[in-house]
């Protein structure tokens, strides 16, 4: 069982307290690297997840807002525990992830990151008067919180992505009601006890669900005191929230799926385009929705890069991430191992040819795969069609600058995209055609907290980061003053 300072309790936190689990039923948590469980926490029941959203409620101030000052602290105090923690939160959030340490602490960092942006330009959100007067009035502009906010993460990044909504949500002065991802809820607790400790947060302002999503996600769509969903995980999820939520027109900001295309043009630096390619498809054992999915090489440099590719595949070392040496640890559940194996098993059956990494048969140990690379890969191929979530890196070739922007768009999905390609004309052409949130342009980087990242088409609603995503929770409302 884990054992830290920051997970003396194991419950969930309603109103400014620890529950008490009255019920007693919990779950299990995995390390995935080891498969053993590390530790139990609560199944909540319909009446504390109905508990969190009345604490929620009586949390929000309307008619006397908390001011904009009181909110900058809670932001500044919630990212300097975090930067102060960052080693043992990291920790945590390895064991239950089983991404490598140093990677698992930069997501710290990365988290603290967006407490830092919000903190620094949450005066965007103060009311501002508008210069025209129309209709004779004096228009004053006023960003008012939504409400209490459902925020639903993914296991994923389990501190980075609370972070991005957390930090709006308390930017805009919005209560939230939190649901971890059942594979990841110690980091969540880990956050909150820095939060109960060393913040100032008001009772009620942050409260921490944890069990069964159908019981969880019901309350949260059903309540009419919860005006807002935020939600970052599958696409099938995502629209079953658009349609339980339809009833009542719920704000929803939604980060779905993606199918990230990786463009590479005969005149890139091809060396820099696979460190590139490593740095952004490998990370977090290629369980990202940023993650490079297709990679498009142009005829010309497909033989020499996949070359370069499996020269640095090769060289990458497997292993549980607690470690510390390792460059990738485990999939997150058998699950998700078997869905990387069917879709290499796929490919190659379908006539793809193994560049780097092991055939399906040799596959052994546990929940580790190992960097694989693929070649030949077409839109037959289950690579091609869907997001694999796993460290598989299957190459396409192209020809013409018009058919891989088509074939880069040849998905429903639109949220992370990356080219390579040393012409700055071709590189604008390019990422004004591809219909996604996100375009890379010679870098393999992922979103950060100073700019707007979300997706278009299947990939969601809404933006996070920058000051985009500071907006998310607040709605306009116009006061004309007449007289
Ligand atoms: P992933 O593939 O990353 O597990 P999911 O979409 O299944 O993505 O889950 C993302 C988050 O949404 C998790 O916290 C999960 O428990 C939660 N979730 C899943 N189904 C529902 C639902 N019906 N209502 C609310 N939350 C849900």
């Amino acid at each position: 069982m884990i054992k830290s300072p920051l997970l003396e309790k194991m419950t969930g936190y309603i109103g400014g307290r620890w529950t008490d689990n009255a019920e007693g039923n919990t779950f299990d948590v995995y390390n995935p690297a080891t498969g053993k469980v590390i530790a139990q926490v609560p199944l909540m029941p319909e009446q504390d997840i109905l508990a969190a959203v009345a604490a929620g409620k009586s949390a929000l101030k309307l008619t006397s807002p908390y001011p904009i000052e009181t909110r900058r602290k809670w932001l500044e105090d919630i990212r300097d525990t975090l930067k102060a923690n960052r080693e043992e939160v990291g920790r945590i959030l390895c064991m239950e992830h089983g991404k490598p340490l140093q990677e698992a602490q930069g997501e710290v960092d990365y988290a603290a990151g967006f407490f830092d942006y919000c903190s620094k330009h949450i005066q965007a959100l103060d009311a501002h008067t508008i210069p025209e007067k129309p209709k004779d009035c004096t228009w004053t502009v006023h960003y008012r919180p939504v409400g209490v906010a459902g925020l639903i993460t993914p296991w994923n990044f389990p501190i980075g992505m609370i972070a991005k909504k957390l930090s709006a949500a308390l930017a805009a002065g919005c209560p939230s009601v939190i649901k971890p991802a059942s594979e990841t809820p110690l980091t969540m607790i880990a956050l909150f006890s820095l939060m109960d400790k060393h913040t100032d947060i008001p009772d009620g302002m942050v409260n921490l669900v944890m069990g069964k999503a159908s019981v969880i996600g019901k309350v949260l769509c059903q309540s009419p005191d919860v005006p807002m969903l935020s939600f970052t995980g599958s696409t099938e999820v995502g629209r079953k929230l658009i349609i339980d939520t339809a009833e009542q027109v719920k704000k929803l900001a939604l980060e779905l799926g993606g199918n990230a295309p990786f463009i590479v043009f005969d005149d890139a630096d091809l060396d820099a385009a696979a460190d590139n390619l490593i740095a952004n498809k490998f990370r977090g054992g290629g369980q990202t929705c940023v993650c490079a999915n297709r990679i498009f090489v142009h005829e010309k440099v497909a033989d020499v890069f996949g070359q370069k590719l499996a020269e640095r595949v090769n060289r990458m070392t497997v292993g549980d991430g607690i470690n510390g040496d390792v460059d990738l640890g485990p999939l997150i559940n058998q699950a998700g191992f078997d869905k990387v194996k069917r879709h290499l098993e796929d490919a190659l059956e379908k006539g793809a040819k193994l560049v780097a990494g092991k055939e399906p048969g040799e596959l052994s140990g546990g929940l580790f795969f190992p960097p694989t690379v693929v070649h030949g890969v077409n839109r037959d191929m289950l690579c091609y069609q869907e997001e694999t979530f796993g460290p598989l890196v299957p190459m396409a070739l192209f020809r013409t600058e018009e058919e891989v922007i088509e074939a880069g768009n040849d998905t429903e999905f639109g949220l992370a995209s990356y080219v390579f390609t040393a012409d700055a004309e071709r590189a604008q052409r390019v990422a004004a055609g591809l219909r996604f949130g996100h375009c890379g342009w010679n870098t393999g980087t992922g979103p950060t907290p100073e700019a707007p990242f979300g997706g278009m088409k299947a990939s969601g609603i809404g933006r996070e980061g920058g000051l985009e995503g500071l907006f998310e929770f607040v709605e306009a409302q116009t006061v004309p003053r007449g007289f």
